[in-house]
């Protein structure tokens, strides 16, 4: 186990203020150098919030219902008797309420684990689609060319109308704030949307598309920008272009 593994395990208490000095004073130190932690401890706050005020309304309930369990009418004199029973469900809930923030931070971790877990199959997908069609005994291939908005910019279309469209591109300038590169497969018909293409800092991207079993054989793969979210047919002006 890791000294990483060790602490973060502390980080329920750690928020929930329950670490003795020596273990809180470590946890800080390694805080500061951690964003795992940083992030885990953040993602807990809320929960200790939302916990801090949900206690008080509950601790009367459960005195209510003991009340009413035992048949005694409240008199006085009981108060001091009540007031007793209060800190006691004080500290009978610590421990229900560090249970609890240990299972709503088991759940976070199991959603973000989940979240990661669809975007790894996301991407191995994409890689078994990218395989199969550079595979494809009707593969064709389009270079295109960057054109006078983005000289530099340059891409490669690999398509196979059985297994769909890889696309690569590169030197892309960075997509003005509400614009989108789309990427389009011109047939003789019409030009036909494959996509967005959200290219990285650098400006380069990789895209896998399907395109229609029925679709006609593409005359020109271009690529546009247009507003984001894409749109039907291009309007906006042309990036790359490239023909067979
Ligand atoms: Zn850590």
């Amino acid at each position: 186990m890791t000294a990483h593994e060790e602490l973060k395990a502390n980080t329920a208490g750690y928020v929930l203020g329950s670490l003795d000095p020596e273990e809180r004073r470590e946890f800080e130190s390694h805080l500061a150098g951690c964003a795992e932690c940083a992030e885990e401890v953040a993602s807990l706050r809320p929960v200790v919030g939302a916990l801090a005020t949900a206690v008080p309304q509950v601790t009367p309930r459960a005195e209510l219902r003991e009340r009413v369990l035992s048949g005694t009418p409240p008199r006085a004199g009981a108060d001091a008797r009540i007031h007793d029973r209060k800190s006691q469900a004080a500290l009978t809930w610590l421990p229900l309420a560090a249970a609890i923030i240990i299972a709503v931070g088991a759940g976070i971790y199991a959603v973000r684990l989940q979240r990661q877990i669809g975007e790894l199959r996301a991407r191995f997908e994409q890689a078994q689609a990218t395989t199969a069609v550079l595979a494809a005994p009707d593969l064709a291939r389009i270079d295109l060319q960057g054109q006078q908005v983005a000289p530099d910019a340059r891409a490669r279309a690999l398509w196979s109308r059985s297994r769909g469209l890889v696309f690569t591109a590169a030197n892309l300038p960075p997509a003005p704030a509400g614009k989108a590169y789309q990427v389009w497969v011109v047939t003789a018909q019409a030009p036909i949307s494959a996509g967005l293409l959200t290219p990285d800092p650098s400006g380069a991207g990789t895209q896998f598309y399907m395109t229609p079993a029925d679709i006609a054989p593409p005359v020109a793969v271009a690529v546009t920008l247009e507003p984001a979210g894409g749109v039907p047919a291009p309007t906006g002006e042309r990036y790359l272009i490239g023909m067979p």
